[in-house]
């Protein structure tokens, strides 16, 4: 399969070259060239196959040309031992829960492929990377976990000291062997910065190969088209049109979905469901797109002002905002609105949602005071409750179990390197501790 620069026709790479670069040089995003559609037969018979069986397929249908199927079958059942499962929630809506994978958000899905199809090709070549990434909570954690005793790759973690929840730093922390954490007394975009700097550092890179786990990088995105397939085997039976709501801040979850809509998955529409910061709610509204600085919500996850997908967001509709206000209706809440429909689900439904899914509920429920046809609604999950356990006990004020998984993180000694916002530190310390 053969990428693009979006914002030079003409830089061209391999799926090789597009996920171990992350960037073009151009500092565009990569798109695929063609999309190719599944067979129209597997889609007829979708809802006999597991994820697995699904998430090769695609992976076939996209990566066919360059990995054998063998191999890639020895990819997906390294990278995906959960699934992601559907629930009704009321009459017509059922929410798609992504957070049963190892750090229990939905960035799993994207970390745990890419981490096994970079051993994939690093074993082909024989060489060894060093991937460097700044979190500012979540992403940490499942890149952590994803990349966890894969040979062959180290990996380097920045967060910004104190600005982390508790069992977010745990996940990060505690994993030890080929994870080092950086404990950076600054804020997430000190940690981005000094990440961005040494990716630029001439030594640094003479002497290691340094590769990124950027949430742009297309081996994190497609694999998150596998869930909006899977969800739709679970309820083709209904014999309904589908409608996604997606919480959304840096909208690769949402651009995901539209790959799986280009790959031939029927989905009737579109939310794009947002917090207070709501660039891409209002260029659907006005087709004018008008970043901001991000401000703090209580899905903090989603604290996005200038979304890095919205490039590729417009490019699957050629950049033509009548064709993606089409397909998509955009909503946003604050959060006091966020918070009051975690009650009403908890209270009708008897379901505990994080404010993240609590965003997508909402906008799913916007939208159908719009469109009062009959369709089955879908609002995924991206993350267990218990990441954010103070919030969601405070505003059901009731208690919530902690799923094992995470429980057992907590008695754990953390182990991180504490450093000043300084380059110059993290240069020391690299030099150090690099392969
Ligand atoms: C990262 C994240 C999001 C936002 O996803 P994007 O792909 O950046 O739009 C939403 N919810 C949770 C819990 C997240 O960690």
């Amino acid at each position: 399969m053969i990428f693009y620069s979006t914002k030079t026709a003409s830089i061209k790479a391999s799926a090789e070259e597009a996920i171990f670069n992350s960037l073009p040089a151009d500092n565009g995003l990569y798109m695929p060239e063609n999309i190719p559609t599944l067979s129209p037969d597997f889609i007829a018979n979708i809802e006999n196959r597991t994820f697995n069986e699904i998430a090769i397929e695609i992976t076939h249908t996209l990566f066919g040309g360059e990995i054998t199927r063998s191999e890639i079958e020895i990819i997906i059942n390294k990278a995906y031992d959960f699934d992601a499962p559907i629930r009704q929630i009321n009459e017509q809506d059922y929410v798609l829960e992504l957070f049963h994978g190892p750090s229990m958000a939905f960035k799993d899905f994207g970390a745990r492929f890419m981490a096994a199809i970079m051993s994939h090709y690093l074993l082909r070549s024989k060489k060894e990377i060093n991937i460097l990434v700044a979190t500012s909570g979540d992403t940490g954690g499942a890149v952590a976990q994803g990349f966890f005793q894969i040979p062959g790759i180290s990996i380097t973690i920045l967060y910004p000291s104190g600005k982390v929840s508790d069992i977010q730093e745990k996940q990060l922390t505690t994993l030890g062997h080929n994870v080092t954490a950086v404990e950076v007394d600054g804020t997430f975009d000190d940690c981005q910065k000094l990440v961005k700097e040494a990716f630029l550092d001439a030594e640094l890179n003479a002497r290691f190969n340094l590769a990124s786990a950027n949430s742009i990088n297309i081996a994190r995105l497609i694999p998150q088209s596998f869930y909006y397939f899977s969800a739709y085997a679970q309820l083709k039976k209904l014999g309904k049109p589908i409608v996604f709501a997606v919480p959304s801040g840096n909208f690769g979850n949402l651009s995901a979905g539209l790959l799986a809509y280009k790959m031939g998955l029927p989905v009737a529409h579109f939310v794009a469901a947002t917090n207070l910061n709501n660039a891409v709610p209002r260029y659907l509204e006005s087709g004018n797109y008008e970043p901001r600085t991000s401000i703090e919500t209580v899905s903090n996850a989603m604290d996005v002002g200038n979304p890095s997908n919205f490039v590729r967001l417009q490019r699957f509709f050629e950049d033509d905002w009548k064709l993606v206000a089409e397909k998509i209706s955009g909503y946003y809440f604050d959060d006091e609105q966020t918070k009051s429909a975690m009650r009403e689900v908890s209270e009708q439904a008897g379901y505990v949602m994080c404010p993240h899914t609590a965003v997508a509920y909402k906008g799913l429920e916007a939208y159908r005071k719009k469109d009062t046809s009959d369709f089955t609604g879908v609002f995924l999950s991206t993350a267990h409750p218990a990441k954010f356990i103070d919030l969601v006990e405070e505003t059901l004020e009731k208690e919530i179990e902690i799923p094992e998984r995470l429980k057992s993180l907590l008695s754990i000694e953390k182990v991180s390197t504490k450093m000043d916002a300084s380059f110059r530190d993290l240069k020391l310390l690299l030099m150090n501790t690099l392969k």
